[in-house]
């Protein structure tokens, strides 16, 4: 297998992945969607609401906000968000620990006196530098003069499996690379598979209709439709796949591809693990 970087800032990261498997790479893919742990806002405690936002609309949002869970990494991964996720609905709660690594709260404080004063999630005031919004700029409501807001809020582990919000991905996809032949006996250069790619990744060159960049081909194949002579083929291999995250803000792209690969494996480890322990009982 070979990996290859084609893409990656602080927002996405995109690996071209040679060899691979892709039920490996999509799992990896539902991982980073599903199973990393990250904090959210889970409850938030109204003392005051006199904008013309709900309850249950200003909590929504604000559960919605991505947080930095990125410095915070040693303390997310020593929790077992199982029963992070219990905490909220059960009157049983966890440990004192665990639940000191878990919460971290905040407060929210805005009033207008005169003018319109816009919300925004960098007004949080978080007790933990380190898990705070990651975008300042994110409108959470708009106060008339005179309205105020002041909310407690706790925000705690979770993973995307139990809601959305705890998800660090935003956009999570695998897509192949196809392999684009042109049969040059049946070709005569009308040019119609190059006028209709809506990626430009064919060319005219030297007498030859040319595959510029792959890895842009969405195999939309309105160039082999277009293409009445049947010149142009579209081959798919399953094991040549470009893996494309984008983050949240919460973790960086490279910090979410590694903990999901991560957790596949402890759990595949699991699975090993008890095959063997079976084998050894049922040989005994
Ligand atoms: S549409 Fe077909 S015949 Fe025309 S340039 Fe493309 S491959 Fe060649
Ligand atoms: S499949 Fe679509 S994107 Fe790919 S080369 Fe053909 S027209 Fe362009």
């Amino acid at each position: 297998m070979e990996l290859v970087i084609r893409e990656w800032n602080r927002e996405q990261i995109e690996l071209i992945a040679d060899g691979a498997p892709l039920p490996l790479l999509n799992a990896i893919r539902r991982y980073s969607l599903a199973k990393v742990p990250i904090y959210a806002i889970d409850e938030v405690m109204i003392i005051v609401n006199t904008s013309a936002m709900f309850d249950e609309i200003l909590a929504h949002r604000l559960g919605m906000v991505p947080l930095i869970s990125e410095e915070s990494l040693d303390r997310l991964m020593s929790i077992d968000p199982d029963i992070c996720a219990k905490c909220s609905e059960s009157t049983e709660k966890p440990s004192t620990e665990i639940c000191e690594k878990c919460y971290v709260h905040m407060i929210l404080e805005a009033e207008a006196d005169n003018s319109e004063v816009t919300v925004y999630s960098g007004n949080i005031k978080s007790e933990d530098p380190y898990i705070k919004p990651a975008y300042d700029n994110i409108p959470i409501v708009i106060l008339a003069p005179g309205q105020r807001i002041s909310l407690e809020l706790r925000a705690r582990v979770g993973r995307g499996l139990e809601h959305a919000k705890w998800s660090p991905s935003n956009v999570a996809i695998v897509r192949h690379i196809p392999n684009i032949s042109i049969d040059k006996s049946l070709c005569n250069l009308c040019g119609k598979c190059i006028d209709v790619c809506p990626k430009k990744v064919l060319s005219m060159g030297n007498k030859e209709v040319v595959v510029n960049n792959i890895y842009e081909c969405t195999i939309c194949r309105q160039c082999v439709y277009s293409c009445s002579l049947k010149a142009i083929n579209i081959l798919i291999d399953e094991n040549r796949n470009i893996l494309r995250i984008e983050s949240s803000g919460s973790l960086k792209p490279e910090t979410i591809v590694r903990i999901s690969a991560e957790i596949l494996l402890n759990e595949l480890n699991t699975i090993s693990k008890f095959v063997e322990q079976w084998k050894i009982g049922v040989d005994k």
